[in-house]
């Protein structure tokens, strides 16, 4: 734990956001109902898909091949995520991960865990890339690898919420890094939240003109 958040827990330690009860931000008794779990679905057109894998027509579009997604970006997720993004509260990274490590299936091995770079300039504000703290989190109770692999070059943000739009805002803001580590890796994507996967999209697509053999991505929160 950051040496801040060490002081900041013993000064003020974190409650519950579903109880109230002092201690953590999600208590062991409150955990297993707060941020539900979420039906397997193809991200592409929400239609029920086994292990979450993209459908056969959404694959014609998309570089991905599995996106697990934990739950819907509300209530008590919505709650951690802005923690998380607004208030640098870095407790949040290990709750998130336990959650979305719990929709994943058996990895295998090879599994390279990466992250979706964030804006260089939120980084900066924040003091750290949440996604990153998620995936690194992750990658640990997975027992797996995490390597950064990608890069953000620019400074475009996301804003509005139709998906050609979406696109075109992100094509070309990520860059391969450590190619020798992406030819022919299978790799895993993390993000905090997904709108409509645009960005998980194009990093697949950087990842895969990089060499890599197959991308999938897990998501903890789903915003519609
Ligand atoms: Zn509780
Ligand atoms: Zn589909």
């Amino acid at each position: 734990m950051p040496l801040l958040d060490r002081i900041l827990s013993v000064i003020a330690p974190h409650a519950c956001l579903v109880c109230g009860d002092e201690g953590s931000l999600l208590c062991v008794w409150c955990r297993p109902d707060a941020c539900s779990v979420v039906p397997e679905v193809c991200y592409g057109c929400h239609k029920l898909s086994m292990d979450s894998a993209v459908c056969e027509s959404c694959r014609h579009k998309s570089p991905l091949r599995h996106v697990w997604i934990r739950t819907d970006y509300k209530t008590t997720a919505k709650q951690l995520i802005q923690l998380f993004k607004f208030e640098r509260t870095q407790a949040v990274a290990p709750i998130l991960a336990a959650l979305t490590g719990e929709s994943l299936p058996y990895l295998p091995e090879n599994t390279l865990i990466t992250h979706i770079p964030a804006a260089t300039s939120r980084v900066r504000d924040r003091g750290y890339d949440q996604a990153k703290l998620l995936a690194r989190y992750l990658a640990g109770s997975q027992g797996l690898p995490y390597v950064t692999v990608l890069a953000r070059s620019g400074q475009a943000r996301q804003v509005g919420s139709s998906r050609s739009v979406r696109l075109r805002q992100i094509e070309g803001v990520f860059r391969p890094v450590r190619g020798y580590l992406i030819k022919g890796a299978e790799v895993l994507l993390v993000d905090d939240v997904m709108t409509t996967g645009a960005t998980l999209e194009e990093a697949a697509r950087t990842l895969k003109k990089a060499g890599a053999k197959r991308v999938n991505a897990v998501v903890f929160a789903h915003k519609q």
